[in-house]
């Protein structure tokens, strides 16, 4: 509704979800969510962040 076509004009909104960290299972290459401190395929915990982090930034 209105709500929506507010986020569409918004291109702060994009940019702060494009900037979310997926993380990457190191055995099994799988992408899980940020909050996610297990793989959800093969459950290990060595997850590494994809997106840099913020250094070089600022
Ligand atoms: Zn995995």
């Amino acid at each position: 509704m209105l709500a929506i076509n507010s986020v569409i004009n918004m291109p702060s909104t994009i940019v702060k979800k494009r900037r979310l960290n997926r993380l990457i299972c190191r055995k099994c290459k799988a992408r899980n969510p940020p909050e996610a401190d297990k793989c959800r395929k093969c459950g290990s915990k060595q997850l590494r962040m994809k997106s840099k982090e913020r250094r070089g930034i600022s």
